[in-house]
């Protein structure tokens, strides 16, 4: 986040300063200018043909289109498409007015008006010279009008909102070159990246994101398959803090299969996601029980046997005796067995250092035993009363980093965000875009 929030004053501050050198510009070019006026009732000065002599344009379509990379494995090409189709164009000549021009293109005066005072706060129409442009766009959708206005040193558009015009410069769009690369890993993760031309900035994310589900030394063995997508921001200059931008990361073998998504909210919040809308480390459980009563909180409390005050490292959770026990989460069974108190206990081992403990159950799942693996809402035992217990009930335990904490904290303390409703609906429509640029260029990619 910290990073996102540096990039974005980077972003602020360069803009300001283009601002002002477009400011400067203005008033330094301008010394002796078309007067160009919204008013139409105002005559306009005529300029000097000195000064017409001087201008020129250079300034061409609106449409930026990306060029292509010849590597082979890397292929580039987004297209940034009007939805706005260009009608009519107009150099400045002398003695016209944006109103004029607007006017003899058959806007009525009072919009030709409102647009060419929509720009003026902005390029003051005055300052408008010879050989400056106006372009007008009509919209695919609804028909309304966008015009832009290149002058020497700035763009600007303005559009109607709400029967308002509003007027803006134009930022000049990213130059992004999108990137995709695969390679099977030969030896280890960093070096065979490093080999694929990977950027460090890249390859670190990648390893950030996959190493809170995956053991770089004990789970990528050779022929690991990385499939890595990102952006190469072309008016960075080469290592600068921000250039690249991973969108998607895979890693995959016969055993693990992950994948990271880049998304952002709605709110403007850049994460990144596993398929299902995970939080990148997070963890989406589910309830032990099919019903949750709870009998006794986590926290201080007098024991209802012993009679001591003593420390609840879990939650009692009410149960008919044989209530079915669920997994909250994949994982791996770490425990199986008496132990104490607790008498029949069964402990979990899941991903990000999350494991979860079971207690007084009746008896286990059959064929159960340490080091089976379960899946999420698999039934692993049933409730009971054994151990020391007043009544049926079922002792749930969270720990996290060996430390047992607060199950109904469980998101807080792990930091567990995961996209729901419409925003998940929104990320599975992003996480398809995603996977269809990466097939369509899968299939351009030769081994040699
Ligand atoms: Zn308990």
């Amino acid at each position: 986040m910290r990073f996102l929030l540096k990039n974005k004053i980077i972003i602020i501050s360069s803009s300001i300063i283009i601002l002002l050198i477009f400011t400067f510009f203005y008033f330094k070019k301008a010394v002796q200018p078309v007067q160009i006026i919204s008013n139409p009732n105002m005559t306009n000065i005529i300029p000097t043909e000195e000064f017409i002599s001087q201008n020129s344009t250079d300034v061409t379509g609106a449409v930026q289109i990306l060029e292509s990379d010849s590597s082979q494995k890397e292929f580039i090409g987004k297209q940034e498409v009007y939805s706005f189709d260009l009608v009519d164009k107009h150099e400045f000549e002398n003695g016209d007015t944006i109103v004029g021009i607007l006017k003899n293109r058959g806007f009525e005066l009072s919009e030709a008006i409102a647009l060419s005072n929509a720009i003026n706060p902005i390029i003051p129409v005055k300052l408008i010279q010879i050989g400056d442009q106006i372009e007008i766009y009509r919209s695919e959708k609804d028909r309304t009008y966008k015009i832009i206005l290149i002058t020497k040193g700035a763009r600007l558009a303005v559009i109607k909102e709400k029967g308002v015009y509003k007027a803006d410069l134009i930022r000049e769009p990213a130059k992004l070159n999108y990137v995709y690369r695969e390679f099977l890993i030969d030896d280890n993760f960093y070096d065979s990246s490093i080999r694929n031309d990977i950027p460090e900035s890249i390859l670190n994310k990648a390893i950030e994101l996959h190493s809170k589900n995956v053991n770089f030394s004990r789970d990528i063995r050779v022929g690991t398959e990385s499939k890595l997508y990102f952006t190469n921001n072309q008016s960075f200059k080469k290592g600068e803090n921000g250039k690249f931008e991973l969108l998607y990361s895979s890693l995959s073998n016969q055993i693990i299969n992950e994948e990271f998504f880049l998304y952002e909210t709605m709110d403007e919040k850049k994460n990144y996601y596993d398929r299902d809308g995970v939080g990148a480390g997070g963890m989406k459980i589910i309830s032990p029980l099919r019903k949750l009563i709870e009998t006794s909180k986590y926290g201080m409390r007098v024991h209802p046997v012993s009679g001591e005050e003593k420390m609840h490292y879990g939650i009692d959770y009410a149960a008919e005796l044989n209530s079915p026990i669920f997994a909250i989460a994949d994982g791996v069974v770490d425990f199986i067995g008496v132990k104490g108190d607790f008498g029949n206990y069964i402990r979990l081992s899941h991903a990000n250092n999350v494991k979860s403990a079971y207690a007084h159950l009746n008896k286990f799942s059959e064929n159960l035993i340490k080091g089976s693996l379960v899946n999420q809402s698999d039934i692993i035992g049933y409730a009971g009363q054994t151990g020391l217990s007043t009544g049926v009930h079922l002792h749930y335990e969270i720990i996290v980093n060996e430390k047992r904490i607060n199950p109904n904290k469980f998101d807080e303390e792990i930091n567990n965000y995961f996209l729901t409703n419409e925003e998940l609906a929104e990320f599975y429509i992003e996480r398809e875009k995603i996977r269809n640029d990466i097939r369509q260029l899968e299939q351009k990619i030769t081994y040699q």
